[in-house]
């Protein structure tokens, strides 16, 4: 019999489960999916049988992760494709943290979930869901290769003088506390499908990633390495979010402890969850804001310019950290998609050989392009990002190299 060419990607949020299946051969997806609300009564999973088209949707109370994972296996079964199918080679699971520890894709054994369970106190929101969708997946499928692709893996290779601090390096080593950076499997991905639209093999050139999303980060990337990244030992740092302040001086935090009586989880909450673009003006969506700007609308239009200033200081950082920048790429779903901030973005940055054409610019499209004029010496690329691909892709790269 051939070798199975199946990959489960599986996504575990604390009350999530996102899951693709593709087929490796041709990297086409065969069903894609997402429970929703698990744990509460009106837990929801939607699930497209990509090659019928057909779309179904289960309402009703999930009780946990474990029971999603049941419901998802119960409709890839009805569609011929369940976790008991041979041609299925491994799963491949989203794991946010992997600390310093995990730079590469890994075979789950009991010594690494211990290992990610250890990593929890860095990664409280994260790592538990994705540990449960971990156990989960082997209770149901001990005999199949499960390997946890980690959202810190690609930025493992920062130098020391940018992913340390500059505090005490016992303090430090102590609480594990250094830029970690996330986002790692859609700034890989992006760098290279970046190079690839340049012509260029990955190792010649240097790329500026923008992951521009709810969640926002950029990174450096010296060929095919990163060099420097925006989010930190959390996702709160670097740009402004949909939600998230992303920088701002640490003093904030004691100020509004000692002076504005708040708790140390209530200012999690402000500066995680009611910061950002939505803190700053009541909408997280990009779409929003932009009609209200059009509109005339003052603190939406702040709230853009803010954004605005952010993300150009770390393009010129970004510039200054690689020296010498063969593109910019902008990804996730503002990125892709709003023409407006890749605009802005670059607006003033032609000292830097950097442009955009407003006629590409606005040109939407699938794929990746080129939205940079055609004599430009540093290129401004829409690239589509696919984490899901590309863990799918790491997962069946380890199983085929452990196979022969
Ligand atoms: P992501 O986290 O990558 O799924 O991105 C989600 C964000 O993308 C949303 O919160 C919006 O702000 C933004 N977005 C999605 N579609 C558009 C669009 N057509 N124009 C502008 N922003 C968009």
């Amino acid at each position: 019999m051939s070798s199975p060419t199946r990959v489960l990607v599986l996504n575990s949020g604390s009350s999530s489960l996102k899951y693709q299946l593709l087929d490796m051969r041709d990297s086409s997806r065969l069903a894609v999916g997402l429970v929703e609300r698990i744990g509460e009564q009106t837990s929801r999973l939607k699930h497209t049988h990509v090659t019928d088209g057909d779309t179904r949707e289960q309402n009703g109370p999930i009780a946990d992760h474990e029971a999603a994972l049941k419901a998802v296996a119960g409709e890839l079964s009805r569609d011929g494709l369940g976790l008991d199918s041979p041609e299925l080679a491994a799963i491949g699971h989203r794991v946010v943290h992997g600390g310093m520890f995990f730079t590469e894709p890994t075979l789950v054994d009991d010594e690494v979930l211990t290992e990610i369970e250890r990593l929890i106190p860095v990664a409280p929101l994260h790592n538990p869901a994705n540990l449960t969708g971990l156990r989960t997946a082997r209770s149901l499928r001990p005999d199949l290769p499960q390997v946890a692709v980690f959202d810190t893996a690609f930025h493992t290779t920062m130098p020391e003088s940018a992913a340390r601090y500059a505090i005490d390096p016992r303090i430090a080593d102590r609480h594990r506390i250094r830029r970690y950076g996330f986002h790692g499997t859609s700034h890989a991905y992006v760098s290279r499908e970046t190079a690839r639209l340049l012509g260029k093999d990955p190792a010649e050139v240097n790329v500026i990633v923008l992951h521009l999303g709810n969640g926002a980060s950029a990174s450096a990337v010296e060929g095919g390495r990163c060099v420097d990244t925006s989010m930190g030992l959390t996702p709160l740092e670097g740009l402004v979010m949909g939600t998230r302040s992303g920088d701002l001086d640490p003093a904030v935090i004691f100020h509004l402890e000692r002076v504005g009586g708040m708790s140390t989880d209530e200012i999690d909450t402000l500066l995680n969850k009611r910061s950002g673009l939505f803190g700053l003006c009541g909408d997280n969506d990009m779409r929003e804001i932009r009609r209200r700007v059009d509109a005339g609308d003052e603190a939406a239009k702040l709230a853009f310019d803010i954004y605005i200033h952010r993300l150009k200081k770390y393009i010129g950082a970004y510039y200054a950290v690689l020296g010498r920048v063969d593109a910019v790429a902008f990804t996730a779903g503002v990125g892709e998609n709003a023409a407006p901030v890749r605009e802005a973005a670059v607006a003033g940055l032609e000292g830097l050989g950097l442009a955009v054409d407003a006629g590409l610019n606005a040109v939407r499209g699938d794929g990746p392009r080129l939205i940079s004029p055609e004599d430009a010496r540093v290129k401004v690329a829409v690239v589509p990002t696919d984490e899901e691909l590309e863990i799918a892709t790491q997962t069946y790269a380890l199983v085929e190299k452990n196979s022969h």
